[in-house]
């Protein structure tokens, strides 16, 4: 499947640059007006398609996330974004230095001139404005200095960039008028990036918190500032959640219920209930443990590759960390493993969660777990802690 969303996307690519040169791309290369103009062109048309193609990637598409997961969907989608981004840049400067004739001193005033003349072209501009503020806030180096939600909430005008900055090319582009089969390719690719935005992150969580009406049952603290929330709702069996994977919470508890967090299922689902446990890292996750009884919660998901089917042989090693065992305590529950096939190294600092539970999954279902106590060595790459492993019991 992976190869195959590989090849779709590089197909797409070629397609592109097959219809530049047919439009006359390649000889308008001879001449440095033309030349800068064409190559404008190009550029505009590879980001356009780079553009749809990342909104597509984090559209949650379930044929998507099962392929690649949502981790490395979310570096390609970097990655991919970044691209467009330098092109669209790239297009922006070529055109308007080919429509002054080539001559940059004249740029800046032809660049008003389309901004204001050409159809769409003020809708771009306010486009590639909100596309600049996403890309400013994605650089490393800024992004540490925001809080994930306000990130977060800059990002989502990405879509409004991407909304605004292709209208003007499917008006005024030869090359999206060119042939029939470029104008259905354009606003098919178009129509399904927004189709799958509006399903898949829309519309499909809205149904299932609306189906599912899912409310919390209790909330269990589990001390060092961890909380267990279990919930329930109607015709659980229908949410086809499996341990190892996560959903994207949101509780209903007043101001900010907006704001959704993902968080794993830390017990296998039976059907009737789910349980999460978090850890106090933030505002949010830290007013979880106020959540009263009955509250409503919407969910996203579930998400994740990190299940029963990942497994490609029997012998299975869960390797975790603090707050990070939470999935895989759910996965060791419901995967099918003989006493010796499956091995739980988990290191912790202080006091490990889940020690009862673990405890009864080694006795009951063979679990070999190796106890890591202690914080990860400073500077120190890898798993290394200060004391030894210990296998029997937690220190
Ligand atoms: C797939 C996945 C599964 C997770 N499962 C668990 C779990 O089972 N238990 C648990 O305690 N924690 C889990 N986390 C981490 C948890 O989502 C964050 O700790 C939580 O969102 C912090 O929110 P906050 O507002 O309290 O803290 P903030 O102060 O806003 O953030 C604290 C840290 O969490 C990160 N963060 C905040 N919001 C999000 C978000 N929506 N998506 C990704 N990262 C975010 C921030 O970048 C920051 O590094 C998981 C994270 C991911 C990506």
């Amino acid at each position: 499947m992976r190869t195959g969303a590989v090849a779709l996307l590089w197909s797409s690519l070629l397609l592109v640059a097959y219809w530049w040169a047919a439009g006359g791309g390649v000889q308008d290369l001879g001449a440095w007006e033309t030349g800068l103009t064409s190559a404008g062109r190009l550029a505009g048309l590879l980001a356009s398609d780079l553009l749809l193609v990342q909104v597509l990637l984090m559209a949650r598409v379930p044929v998507l996330e099962r392929a690649f997961g949502q981790d490395r969907l979310a570096r390609h989608h970097r990655v991919v974004g970044f691209t467009s981004f330098n092109l669209l840049l790239g297009h922006l400067v070529l055109i308007t230095w080919g429509y002054a004739a080539g001559e940059l001193s004249a740029t800046p005033a032809t660049l008003w001139e389309l901004t204001v003349e050409y159809p769409g072209m003020l809708l771009a501009v306010a486009g590639t404005v909100c596309l600049v503020m996403v890309v400013v806030t994605s650089v490393r180096a800024a992004r540490r200095r925001l809080r994930y939600e306000s990130w977060h909430l800059l990002h989502l005008y990405g879509y409004l960039g991407a909304g605004l900055a292709l209208p003007h090319q499917l008006w005024t582009g030869q090359e999206f008028l060119l042939s029939p089969a470029a104008t259905v390719f354009w606003w098919g690719l178009w129509a399904a990036s927004a189709g799958a935005v509006l399903v898949w992150r829309v519309a499909l969580p809205l149904w299932r918190s609306t189906r599912h009406r899912l409310r919390v049952t209790s909330v269990v603290p589990e001390g060092h500032g961890v909380v267990s929330v279990y919930m329930t709702g109607r015709r659980m069996d229908r949410l086809k959640a499996e341990a190892g994977q996560f959903f994207t919470w949101r509780f209903l508890t007043g101001p900010g219920w907006t704001r959704g967090h993902p968080y794993s299922l830390s017990a296998a689902p039976d059907g009737r209930s789910l349980r999460i446990t978090v850890k106090d890292l933030g505002d949010d996750s830290g007013a979880l443990r106020q959540v009263r009884p009955g509250t409503r919660v919407l969910v996203e998901g579930p998400y994740g590759r990190l299940s029963a089917r990942a497994r490609t042989r029997r012998k299975v090693a869960f390797i975790g960390a603090g707050v990070g065992i939470t999935p895989l305590r759910a996965l060791a529950e419901e995967l099918d493993c003989a006493p010796g096939d499956a091995v739980l190294l988990y290191r912790f600092s202080g006091t490990p969660l889940f020690a009862d539970e673990i405890a009864v999954l080694a006795r009951e279902r063979g679990l070999e777990v190796v106890w890591l106590p202690g914080r990860r060595r400073p500077r120190v790459r890898g798993w290394a802690t200060a004391s030894a492993p210990s296998t029997t019991s937690p220190p």
